[in-house]
């Protein structure tokens, strides 16, 4: 079902929904010059709000630097365009989806001069990415025949619009093999990451994740996941993991903010552990929901109210 809204913030104001179009001579559509971002809005124990809005949209300025988009608005602006773009619609849950593109400059190359992005904010329902069930029962992914993209061919840390045929190549090849999900390895066929999550395992109860030069995005979930373990004592370790490692691990999850956090049954058609969702996946589960349920301790600026 295509997203929809009453409202949505488009180049500085809320309009109709279906009033907010691009032409199809643009930049970004024939080219890739986009960078966006997903958020999530909760129904908290302090009403409605967004997490991590700030730093959502920091990466999204910081995507858009290092693609040289020009945004013509202040951060605080967007901030203030995403809570808009939840509140005015009514929404008490939703996806937030920024976009910055390059309209209609013409064709070819841009340049500094033609460089001035438009910007979207769109606030819709999007429930759980990989599903209800896959929260406990775990889904079943594949190392993909495509690897991420290597360094210095197009940054993997920037939110771009066209790292995600990268991702549309994994996810295509792991469904029509009857796969939820593929994972990427890196251009040294160490792991990287899922085709929009970040992967975290679980070995004699010690946490890795691949370090953030194995062209992963570097993940606000990622990052609230490795807080959230320190915080149990648990000892997080961001390192090269190998592929073999994920069939010998003991747990294994994926985070991101459509995905939230979930665990990984089968790699490869081998079982993780005993294909149960682990322990640790589990207490990561309780402290992440726990943020929005009130039952977490955490940083008070990670949730922004939509009043
Ligand atoms: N990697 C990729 C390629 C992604 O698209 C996403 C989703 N944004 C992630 C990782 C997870 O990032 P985050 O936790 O910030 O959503």
């Amino acid at each position: 079902i295509p997203p929809s809204a009453d409202l949505i913030w488009f180049n500085g104001e809320l309009v109709p929904w279906h009033q907010a179009q691009v032409h199809v001579m643009s930049h970004a559509l024939h080219y890739g010059s986009s960078v966006f971002e997903g958020v999530r809005a909760y129904k908290t124990h302090k009403g409605v709000c967004i997490f991590k809005l700030k730093e959502h949209v920091s990466r999204l300025f910081d995507s858009a630097k290092i693609y040289q988009l020009e945004i013509p608005y202040t951060q605080a602006q967007i901030v203030q365009a995403c809570i808009d773009s939840v509140a005015k619609n009514g929404f008490e849950s939703a996806y937030i989806r920024p976009l910055a593109f390059i309209g209609e400059i013409g064709m070819g190359m841009r340049t500094p001069e033609t460089s001035k992005a438009e910007v979207m904010v769109a606030a819709f329902k999007w429930e759980k990415y990989l599903g209800e069930d896959a929260k406990s029962q775990g889904v079943d992914v594949c190392v993909s025949s495509w690897n991420r993209v290597a360094p210095n061919t197009l940054p993997a840390s920037a939110k771009a619009g066209g790292n995600y045929l990268s991702s549309q190549l994994i996810t295509l090849e792991a469904k029509r093999n009857g796969y939820d999900e593929g994972i990427g390895l890196d251009v040294n066929g160490m792991v990287s990451e899922g085709a929009l999550q970040n992967l975290f395992i679980v070995k004699n109860n010690v946490i890795y994740t691949p370090q953030t030069s194995s062209s992963i995005l570097v993940g606000l979930t990622r990052d609230t996941v490795i807080t959230l373990a320190k915080n149990l004592d648990c000892e997080v370790k961001e390192q090269p993991i190998s592929r073999e490692s994920l069939y010998l691990a003991d747990e294994f999850f994926m985070t991101g903010t459509a995905s939230e956090i979930v665990p990984v049954r089968s790699v490869d058609g081998v079982l993780v552990g005993d294909g149960n969702r682990g322990p640790i996946t589990a207490a990561m589960q309780q402290a992440f929901f726990g943020i929005f349920e009130g039952t977490t301790p955490h940083i008070d600026e990670w949730l922004t109210p939509v009043a």
